[in-house]
């Protein structure tokens, strides 16, 4: 994954990058506006993080035109935490996430996988496991052995798309918590349950063989019912 960071604080940008090397991503640091622009129009990255206050063009100039040249990838915007208009005006420029500084390190980095994780664009329109189809389009949920289908609301079909595409995987209520909100906040963590209860009554109401199998103190895993 290859990460640019236009930051002109050196104290910033040199922790942060250090950060995300640890992190195994790939970064590119750049501490002037124009050249970032420079950057984002000639090379491609998987993620771009954008200071506000930047010498030479701010970070929501640079969002703007580089919206305006069809560069779609994911931006997340460095704010100062009592500029509410930069938030604004970051999200109306086209950035699709922001951070407030001073921000922890483990934010940013749940913000980055929520990131890269919607740009990621879906293979197949249709996910299976046993006698289970997905559709990713209509969120109907199948059951082939009897034909029975139900429609999923939006978090259930997150959780299960979760599943789906992380097969014999299990999956920790943290996981599945930045899933479902799309950012890592542990007031959130106590409502997995119910949603996953939600999803498991899906999966009988259709009749489904496979079912969401809670591994005390490790996670949840979804696996075919043992008759
Ligand atoms: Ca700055």
């Amino acid at each position: 994954m290859r990460i640019l960071l236009v930051e002109d604080e050196s104290r910033m940008s040199d922790a942060l990058s250090e950060l995300l090397r640890l992190e195994a991503y790939d970064v590119v640091v750049c501490d002037d506006g124009i050249a970032g622009l420079a950057l984002i129009l000639d090379e491609v990255f998987d993620i771009i993080i954008l200071d506000v206050m930047l010498p030479g063009m701010s970070g929501l100039e640079i969002t703007e035109r580089a919206r305006k040249h069809q560069i779609k990838t994911p931006i997340l915007m460095l704010t100062a935490r009592t500029e509410l208009d930069d938030k604004v005006r970051g999200l109306d420029s086209g950035a699709d996430d922001y951070l407030a500084k001073p921000f922890e390190t483990r934010e940013l980095l749940a913000r980055l996988r929520a990131l890269l994780r919607r740009n990621e664009a879906p293979t197949e329109d249709i996910l299976k496991f046993c006698d289970i189809e997905l559709n990713l389009n209509t969120f109907l949920l199948v059951c082939t052995t009897n034909s029975l289908f139900v429609r999923l609301s939006d978090k259930e079909f997150r959780i299960l798309e979760y599943f789906l595409s992380n097969q014999k995987q299990i999956l920790t209520r943290e996981q599945l918590a930045v899933r479902i909100w799309g950012y890592e906040h542990e007031s959130e963590y106590n409502k997995v349950e119910v949603y996953l209860t939600f999803t498991r009554k899906k999966l009988q109401y259709i009749g489904a063989s496979v079912e969401i199998k809670a591994l005390r103190g490790i996670g949840y895993e979804l696996r075919k019912i043992n008759v």
